[in-house]
């Protein structure tokens, strides 16, 4: 970047004589590197990943939403979870909320047994042990 020592007027790159009063341009100092400005281009050139792999707040909103359905929602889950292709975000959430069913239904599951273990216990009536 150069002015034109006469009038002032910064010079094109490369000018060897000023546009506008025709001066010589002046030298460049030495062991000064010509600066490029670099060319305006993309800012970001990572890989932006497909609006089809992801999913918006109101997305997983809607989607635990109808996971959380009874028994619709177990099956919509198996349905999302295995089905080939597909939102892959919506892949990882249905995964996600099958696995947390099945947990649910074992911890309730076990739950139950000790419940029903206990009231067939306390239904029993009250016997004498051999000691007496
Ligand atoms: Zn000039």
């Amino acid at each position: 970047m150069t002015f034109c020592d006469h009038c002032g007027l910064l010079l094109p790159v490369g000018a060897d004589r000023c546009p506008r009063c025709g001066a010589p341009a002046p030298a460049p100092f030495a062991g000064a590197p010509e600066t490029e400005v670099p060319a305006p281009g993309p800012r970001y050139r990572g890989v932006q990943p497909p609006a089809a792999n992801t999913l918006t707040t109101g997305g997983y909103f809607l989607y635990l939403c109808l996971f959380g359905i009874p028994v619709v929602g177990f099956i919509l889950a198996l349905v999302f979870a295995f089905r080939r292709g597909g939102n892959r975000a919506r892949k990882r959430l249905a995964r996600a909320a099958v696995l947390y069913m099945l947990l649910l239904v074992g911890v309730l599951a076990v739950l139950y047994v000790i419940a029903g273990v206990a009231a067939f216990l306390a239904a029993q009536p009250l016997r004498a042990g051999p000691w007496i």
